[in-house]
């Protein structure tokens, strides 16, 4: 895909995110892989109404090198692409139902979510959960990191998920898949639930593996 095509992609999935509540005000941002670097969301700007011609463009090392300024979690994006090659984009929203789980005691930090659908099980399967570190804490970097290799998806502690796909459309279909998976959850509180069972996740993992 051209890089002109990537940034009117870029703009398009984030109108749509934003026109359905996924993201608000300033929050979220998304990157794509480039031939010679990344495109990202700038800092400040609202998902409803970027502009293709003023999104951030860094190179491979992460420097700025045209548009507006990256976004302030650029080093988010940075930290995941640096343990996934295959990763073509990488969405990140402080979307509701997702950042409600973040926030709640008594969690498996190892895996958030049960698997209560096969689909979630096929875009995100298994759901580690970063601990909190403050805004720009470099520690958080760190932590994504370390997690990254093993997981292409990950949530930040009363913060917002971390998703990478191979391409802009899988993270966000992956993304979108946590936010509902997310808002199960929270609707069956308290209710006796049937997630899938592990033989049941490993025949899905087995069938659809994650390819980024
Ligand atoms: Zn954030």
């Amino acid at each position: 895909m051209s890089e002109s095509k990537q940034r009117d992609e870029i703009c398009e999935l984030a109108a749509s995110l934003y026109t359905r509540g996924l993201t608000f005000g300033s929050s979220g941002n998304v990157s794509v892989r480039t031939d010679d670097g990344w495109l990202m969301t700038p800092t400040g700007s609202t998902m409803g109404t970027l502009d293709p011609a003023r999104l951030s463009k860094l190179d491979f090392k992460g420097n700025h090198l045209e548009g507006d300024k990256p976004t302030k979690e650029a080093f988010l994006h940075m930290a995941m692409y640096d343990k996934r090659a295959q990763a073509g984009a990488i969405v990140h929203l402080h979307s509701t139902h997702s950042v409600a789980v973040s926030c709640l005691c008594g969690i498996d930090h190892k895996n958030v979510l049960p698997p209560l659908t096969a689909y979630y099980v096929m875009r995100i399967g298994t759901l580690p959960l970063v601990p909190y570190f403050p805004p720009g804490d470099p520690d958080l970097a760190k932590a994504v990191s370390e997690m990254a290799s093993d997981h292409h998806a990950v949530l930040l502690a009363n913060h917002g998920p971390v998703v990478a796909g191979k391409s802009l459309q899988d993270a966000v279909y992956a993304t979108e898949e946590l936010e509902e998976t997310a808002k199960l959850f929270l609707m069956l509180q308290r209710l006796q639930t049937q997630p899938l069972t592990g033989a049941q996740v490993a025949e899905i993992k087995r069938r659809f593996p994650v390819e980024c």
